[in-house]
């Protein structure tokens, strides 16, 4: 049995919802889509009302998604100046710079006037409606100024993560054929800096780059860097004398609003689009509710505009409600491990939202850290990105929440746009390393192999039968690969690619992706649980699991085990943790391979990838597939010559 944490009965008094609220908006909201979502889209300002809601259908042979289809609107009047009568001198967005000295606040008025003048940078340029453009930035305003502005008149962004190499972005730029890359001169992270416009030079170089007309410089370090005329063009030079006037140009419900690579943990890639009406619906709807959003909250999303967590909940989300979105040019351990904290206190952040491989590490890090400052401020606490094992959540909830702040363990993907499987803090109890429930409107449905539809309790894959607005809509320039992908395999369904356990009250627990799922003598271990229990264990500061070639059980479990610092790995502890997972989860769970691991290969936004670690346990080291999204690439050296199976 697992724990549960019900509702504390002080925050749902103030909560916008409670749990009747809960069921009985659920129920109207799959009831009737239609009248649902119709009501939910008035939430923004449309310069011509949608009579149509929703024209959907998931057969693959006529596949298509439209949401307010006939509707017109514009995204960043939506986020900017929709708010300037009531929340002009409100703040947007609160900087908060590598250099816990920098920091700015930037009101809706400010905000409003600085997307303006650099959309009419853009047009001067020749950017236009349907042009994309590719924003390669630090977490600095100006990013999210990009992209309001290629919103303002029609152009489609394609973010890529400052933290991508050369190659990585020239792919991104090529698959977009992006006419315009708005980058800075160097990003400042942990004090050190990072050659951006460097990286752009080098990724024009690469093929199928061509379409790029003008790189947009903005000056962060202020560091001289190699300028190319007429391409290269300085933001701060490009802005002086533009007009703050832009009118915003209505656009179509579903004219695309950007295009982002997804994180690349299971294969290339894919360029996920995501449109205008239904997505902003989704991301403000969602913020709103999953975050119990108050007027005067300081919210902070820790993740980078490079991922969707940053589309949708650092600028979008936030922005659509005029909320105080905080953006962090930094990282969680520098200049010391309790720079969130100080963050937190510094600014008074109330909801804050993190990921699992931020909260581990520092977990690892004891509690002195977190302890030395007061996070009084806070009310609400969210995680993102993969599985938080119970052991990250209890942590979290009791060191850095104080057993104060409720946690939202909040499950989606790039594709859905927005949240999909949450608790709401003042409806639903929460379960340590549970999703809990699906969010209005969110058809969750388990399903073994075969396609068959589980009821009950059950564990198999999770598929979500019905549109949501924040579905994305194709595979950028690739239909037929967004159809193959996740509509082929269970048609008429939307397929996660992730396994999942519902259990006796409905509560969803995501046990990793579908190919990690390890099927063990015909019973479905994820890998999410196995890791849990290692992760339980005091020595063990992070654990990644994948299935292996066994002669007689099918699958064997093949755990890679990362100690905590001043731990050594031997045999005598080998088996310590062999026989504690079979102790914590029964001896089906039995690893049959550990090994040690200094480091675990992960994406960039910091998820474990287990297709590379799934080669090891093969032992096809030469099959190891795209690497290109790996944030260090030498931990894989190590694993493979240490590998157990040869
Ligand atoms: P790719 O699709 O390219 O392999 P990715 O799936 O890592 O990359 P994202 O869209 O960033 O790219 O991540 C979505 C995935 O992250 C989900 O499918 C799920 O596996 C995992 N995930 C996100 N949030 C949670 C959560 N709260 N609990 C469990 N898993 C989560
Ligand atoms: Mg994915």
């Amino acid at each position: 049995m697992s724990k549960i944490y019900p509702v504390d009965p002080t925050f749902a008094a103030n909560a916008h919802l409670r749990k009747a609220d809960y069921e009985k908006l659920y129920a109207e909201s799959v009831k009737d889509p239609e009248g649902f979502w119709g009501r939910i889209g008035e939430r923004l300002e449309w310069t011509k009302k949608p009579s149509r809601i929703r024209d959907v259908s998931f057969d693959p042979r006529d596949l298509h998604i439209r949401w307010y289809d006939d509707g017109e609107l514009n995204v960043s009047a939506n986020c900017l100046d929709r708010h300037l009568a009531t929340r002009g001198d409100k703040t947007a967005i609160i900087f908060e710079g590598d250099d816990p000295s920098e920091s700015r606040r930037i009101s809706y008025r400010e905000l409003h006037a600085e997307v303006c003048k650099f959309a009419n940078t853009l047009k001067h340029l020749g950017v236009g409606k349907g042009d994309r453009v590719a924003i390669y930035m630090p977490m600095i305003p100006e990013a999210a100024v990009a992209m309001l502005a290629c919103a303002r008149i029609g152009a489609i962004h394609s973010v890529v993560f400052g933290g991508f190499s050369p190659d990585s972005l020239a792919g991104r730029i090529a698959d977009s054929t992006a006419k315009v890359v708005v980058t800075a001169d160097e990003g400042l992270r942990g004090g050190k800096k990072i050659p951006l416009k460097a990286n752009v030079d080098a990724a024009l170089q690469r093929p199928g780059t061509n379409s790029v007309e003008t790189v947009i410089v903005v000056r962060r370090t202020g560091s001289a860097v190699a300028m190319q005329s007429p391409r290269d063009r300085y933001y701060h030079a490009l802005m002086e004398g533009q007009s703050a006037d832009c009118p915003a140009e209505p656009m179509e419900a579903e004219h695309p609003l950007f295009i982002l690579y997804t994180s690349g943990s299971t294969g290339k890639p894919k360029g996920v689009l995501h449109t205008s009406g239904g997505y902003l619906v989704y991301a403000s709807f969602t913020h709103e509710l999953v975050f119990d959003l108050r007027e005067d909250d300081v919210y902070w999303c820790t993740a980078d505009v490079g991922w969707v967590t940053g589309h949708s909940y650092v600028v979008y989300g936030p922005l659509a409600n005029g909320a105080t979105t905080l953006m962090f040019d930094g990282v969680p351990n520098y200049p010391d491990f309790g720079r969130f904290w100080q963050v937190v206190d510094k600014h008074k952040v109330s909801l804050f939202y993190t990921a699992p491989t931020a909260i581990r590490a520092l977990m690892r890090e004891g509690e002195a850290p977190v302890k030395k400052w007061s996070r009084a401020s806070l009310r609400l606490l969210g995680s993102v990105g993969e599985p938080i094992n119970p052991e990250a959540w209890e942590w979290y909830y009791r060191v850095v929440g104080d057993e104060r702040c409720p946690i939202v363990d909040t499950w989606w993907q790039t594709e859905t746009g927005g949240i999909l499987i949450t608790p709401l803090a003042g409806a639903i109890d929460t379960k340590p390393g549970s999703a809990t429930l699906p969010f209005f409107g969110v058809q969750p449905a388990v399903v073994d192999a075969t396609g068959t539809v589980l009821e009950g309790p059950a564990e198999g894959n999770l598929l979500i039968t019905d549109s949501w607005p924040g579905q994305m809509r194709t595979v950028y320039g690739d239909h037929e690969r967004f159809i193959e992908t996740y509509f082929k395999a269970y048609p008429g369904n939307y397929f996660t690619g992730d396994g999942v356990r519902r259990d006796e009250d409905g509560y969803y627990w995501i046990t990793g992706r579908v190919d990690d799922v390890i099927n063990v003598s015909g019973h479905r271990i994820g890998t999410a649980e196995v890791e849990s229990a290692l992760v339980a264990h005091p020595k063990v500061a992070e654990a990644a699991v994948v299935g292996c070639p066994h002669e007689i059980k099918g699958q064997g479990i093949y755990a890679f085990v990362t100690l905590v610092a001043g731990e050594q790995g031997s045999e005598e502890l080998r088996k310590e943790l062999v026989a504690w997972v079979r102790k914590e989860i029964g001896p089906i769970a039995t690893p049959d391979y550990l090994q040690w691991a200094p480091g675990l290969p992960k994406t960039r936004s910091g998820k474990i990838m287990r297709r590379i670690l799934r080669k090891i346990g093969e032992n096809q080291p030469d099959q190891l597939g795209d690497i290109s999204t790996l944030a260090d690439p030498t931990v894989v050296k190590n694993l493979v010559d240490e590998r157990l199976i040869r």
